[in-house]
């Protein structure tokens, strides 16, 4: 479960002093698939990555099943990214110069796993992406959407528990998309990886569990699960 109380954020100071996030309480149960959405500036990307421990907050709690990110040193907090979280970005993020299956293995040789074991564990993620057959391609080679499924291999390869998601489909055309957000869904079911994806796309966001609405550095609506 990932649990956020009364988080602050501002940058800058004085007159220039921008509100990025006005104490914002959210709650997010393991295994949901949830969209943050809002016009642009409103807090989106920031509040990702206050959540995701990234970003520290100037005030405020998170915690990511019981971990409570800002209570621990850099250190630790990286430490606990790399192995139980997962990052998937508009631009993909990908290394150039490395192939699809070093790009997926990076992770797993940032946690200490030999390169053996990780080159077996990142073809699997990258069959699991629907891309065993370019293990060796380079981003260059790639289109758009099959470059966003080695970067969401690359996210999955660790098994997180989350997976962050900043407008994962943003450089990408409907139908392709499409098919990233069933990815991504799929991931979600078949894993039970909690999925927070911010967007700007409707579609993508009505695949979702749950849409989080924000305005002006607040939540609006969907900062909890409505059960009935
Ligand atoms: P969104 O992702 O919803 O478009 P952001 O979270 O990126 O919004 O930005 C929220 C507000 O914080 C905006 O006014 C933006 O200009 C400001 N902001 C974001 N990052 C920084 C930064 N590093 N320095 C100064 N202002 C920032
Ligand atoms: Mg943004």
């Amino acid at each position: 479960m990932i649990l956020a109380e009364r988080l602050v954020k501002t940058y800058g100071t004085g007159e220039s002093i921008v509100r990025a996030l006005k104490e914002v309480d959210l709650v997010i149960d393991q295994g949901e698939m949830v969209s943050i959405v809002g016009p642009s500036g409103c807090g989106k990307t920031t509040l990702l990555q206050v959540l995701s421990g990234i970003e520290e907050p100037d005030s405020g709690i998170v915690t990511i099943n019981g971990f409570s990110v800002y209570e621990v040193k850099d250190r630790e907090r990286s430490a606990f990214r790399l192995q139980h979280t997962g990052f998937v970005f508009q631009a993909f993020h990908l290394i150039p110069v490395l192939s699809a299956l070093e790009n997926v293995a990076l992770p797993l040789i940032g946690l200490g796993v030999s390169s053996r074991k990780a080159n077996v564990q990142a073809r699997q993620a990258l069959e699991q992406v629907g891309l065993g057959q370019k293990l060796n391609a380079f981003p260059s080679e790639l289109s758009g959407g099959q470059n966003q499924r080695v970067a969401i291999a690359r996210a999955i390869v660790t098994r997180p528990s989350v997976i962050w998601a900043d407008e994962p489909t943003g450089a990408l055309d409907t139908d392709t998309s499409h098919q990233i957000v069933g990815l991504l869904r799929h991931i979600n079911r078949t894993m039970g990886t909690t999925i927070v994806v911010v967007t700007h796309d409707a579609a993508v966001a009505s695949e979702c569990d749950r849409i989080i609405r924000m305005e002006n550095g607040r939540i609006i609506s969907g900062a909890q699960r409505v059960t009935l």
